[in-house]
């Protein structure tokens, strides 16, 4: 199995695999996912579907949001599952150095952001931007 990730809830962007962040961005890969039935995992996404052990079935869809997003919105349950990420996981152009979100008024331009990305970047170039800067 290949990468794959997940949009979190808060700021539409991708849970970020460890392998894909800087120092800057590595809030990127610290996730919180829940599944509908109450299932509840913390953790750095690996990129391959597993959060700190937990694998991520394809049977269960589930609601993904990064660490810092998720806190700043109050910890919400259970809501909807996440989109899958077209940067599987990799990142897009312009967010290797995505600083981590403080504020709702942060994930608000993150969201606006990702909104933009979506309608003007084709996906595969993000891809290979992310991994040029390997
Ligand atoms: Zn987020």
């Amino acid at each position: 199995m290949g990468f794959f990730s997940y949009n979190c809830l808060g700021c539409g962007y991708s849970l970020r695999s460890h392998h894909f962040t800087s120092d800057n961005s590595k809030w990127m890969s610290k996730a919180v996912v829940m599944t509908k039935r109450g299932g509840k995992w913390e953790g750095v996404y690996d990129g391959y579907g597993r959060i700190d052990g937990h694998e991520m079935g394809f049977s269960q869809r589930y609601a993904c949001w990064h660490k810092a997003c998720h806190q700043i919105v109050g910890e919400p349950e259970f809501t909807e599952p996440s989109a899958r990420s077209e940067d599987q996981g990799m990142g897009s152009k312009g967010t290797w150095n995505l600083p981590e979100p403080k504020t709702a008024e942060d994930i608000e331009a993150l969201r606006a952001r990702t909104k933009e990305e979506d309608e003007t970047a084709p996906a595969a170039a993000g891809v290979l931007d992310g991994l040029t800067l390997l």
